[in-house]
């Protein structure tokens, strides 16, 4: 395995088990030269996940801190993992500025646009979540809702500005193999537009292993056909594990990697001093 950092971490300030320093120590057992901690963006609304409204300056402070207790063994660094959602949340590049953060991760967990009347839950751990959101607000059309989550990331990689792109195809999680196809050609022309616009805007795409240790999918995020088109377009691409604890900051990594050498892509992204550069894996 090549790969020994991970710039997709969740702690106690958000949605995640311990404090940011278990992370670090377990980082430093592994050999990792980097960590990189992505809370969820603060969100206008209730909710269980992001966080809270007012706590990031205690969140962004004590990574700091931590940046310097342990700068002699690994690159801390310091992001957000921000929800894109139109005319609700907040733009990425004040969120970038106002906390001084190394990086923005842009995600979409929610679509829509307006609360509570019409936002569509597609993660966390309940597919009865993903199906009342698709009869609630699509009548149960699900080209109609599949299609609003790919064009809602169009919408965030056109107006937003940020490095990463967070667990891709995640829409497909609590489909499983239910509601529709991957090789259905409506669904794979809506890939195909995002990637292009991604290859555009140089955006780096994470390839994640949660789905998988969580036994939430079968695949990565994105899965097998959409890395092989990533590797077409020579897109950059990062492995993360989107820890939510310590013991899952490197989980599948291997997989990860081979499946990446699968599909003919022999370099992932590293970040160093503020520098995005590719390492190769071998
Ligand atoms: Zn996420
Ligand atoms: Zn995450």
């Amino acid at each position: 395995m090549n790969t020994l950092h991970n710039y997709h971490t969740h702690t106690h300030y958000s949605d995640g088990s311990s404090a940011p320093v278990e992370y670090i120590e377990e980082a430093v057992r592994q050999g990792f030269s980097a960590l990189g901690f992505s809370e969820h963006s603060v969100l206008p609304f209730e909710n269980t996940f992001a966080l809270k409204p007012g706590s990031e300056a205690a969140y962004t402070s004590e990574i700091r801190k931590l940046r310097e207790t342990f700068s002699d063994r690994i690159e801390v660094l310091l992001a957000l993992e921000a929800d894109y959602i139109p005319t609700l949340s907040t733009g990425f590049e004040k969120l970038k500025q106002s906390l001084g953060l190394d990086y923005i991760i842009g995600s979409v967990h929610l679509v829509g646009n307006s609360y509570p009347d019409n936002l569509w839950f597609i993660d966390g751990p309940k597919r009865e979540t993903y199906d009342e959101g698709l009869k609630q607000f699509y009548n149960g059309d699900i080209r109609k809702a599949v299609t609003a989550y790919w064009h809602q990331i169009n919408s965030m990689l056109e107006n937003e500005s940020f490095a990463i792109i967070g667990h891709l195809d995640k829409i497909k999680m609590h489909n499983q193999g239910r509601w529709f196809r991957e090789d259905e050609k409506w669904y794979a022309s809506l890939v195909n537009e995002t990637l292009a616009l991604i290859a555009e805007k140089e955006v780096i795409v994470e390839v994640n292993t949660r789905g998988i240790y969580k036994g939430r999918s079968d695949s990565l995020f994105p899965g097998e056909t959409i890395l092989r088109i990533i590797h077409e377009r020579n897109i950059p691409v990062t492995i993360s594990s989107d820890a939510h604890q310590p013991s899952e900051i490197s989980l599948l990594f291997g997989q990860a990697e081979e499946m990446l050498k699968k599909c003919g892509i022999r370099s992932v992204s590293r970040y160093n001093h503020g520098i995005w550069s590719e390492v190769g894996i071998v």
